[in-house]
């Protein structure tokens, strides 16, 4: 199959699962996700799965990077916090719907190859660092939106704290008692109101610098 009729299988299977943003899906289907994803994987780059980045990590499904897109509801003046950069290719896709991401990754490895594949692609409205995300980024804070790519216990705190007012939060949410659900996290003049999205699967968030 070409690379052409994959990415229309791969647009067609967006849209099944309810990504009908015309914009989301032609970034999806523009940006070169075969330069996120190992040599080994190559042949799978235009499927609708999560592949392996290293460090234990993964690559999310295209499908799910698009729905969270989506939840976001991004424009061109909106500033995004990303946590969990992995392989760079959601903040990729963000930073082509809105005016800035700044994105946090745990794993130096990781970002340093996320780095060179931005720098690659001339993504000049991407600001990383390595660190632990669930801290957020109080020097750049508040975010219009910010969205979490690992699963969290419950929401993070200091993420809602930087949340700015009329601001979204999209974050996978397992405490390991119920079914992982992707929450919705608005902040209105009242305070937090949460929006389930539906079930998910991630791995998870990890504060612990001592963790691998
Ligand atoms: N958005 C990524 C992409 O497009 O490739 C996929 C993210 S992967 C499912 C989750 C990422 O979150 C991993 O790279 C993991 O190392 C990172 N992560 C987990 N806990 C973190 C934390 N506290 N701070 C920053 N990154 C974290």
């Amino acid at each position: 199959m070409s690379s052409d009729s994959r990415k229309i299988r791969l647009i067609l299977e967006l849209r099944r699962h309810g990504v009908t943003d015309t914009k989301i899906c032609a970034v999806i289907e523009r940006l070169p996700r075969e330069l996120f994803v190992p040599e080994a994987f190559l042949d799978q780059a235009y499927e609708n799965t999560a592949l392996p980045i290293g460090c234990h990590q993964t690559l999310s499904a295209p499908v799910i990077v698009g729905r969270m897109s989506q939840a976001l509801e991004l424009n061109e003046r909106i500033k995004v916090l990303e946590v969990g950069t992995g392989s760079g290719y959601h903040a990729a896709v963000l930073s082509k719907l809105c005016r800035r991401v700044y994105t946090i990754e745990r794993h130096r490895e990781l970002l340093e190859e996320a780095e060179q594949r931005f720098n690659q692609l001339g993504l000049s409205n991407i600001t990383w660092k390595v660190g632990d995300g669930t801290l957020g980024w109080p020097e750049q804070a508040p975010f219009e939106r910010i969205v979490v790519t690992a699963a969290a216990m419950d929401v993070p705190p200091v993420l809602a704290q930087q949340l700015a007012p009329g601001g979204l939060m999209v974050v996978p949410v397992d405490d390991g008692v119920g079914d992982p659900r992707l929450l919705r996290v608005r902040r209105d003049a009242e305070g937090l109101e949460t929006e389930d999205l539906g079930p998910i699967r991630f791995v998870p968030l990890i504060a612990d610098p001592n963790r691998r």
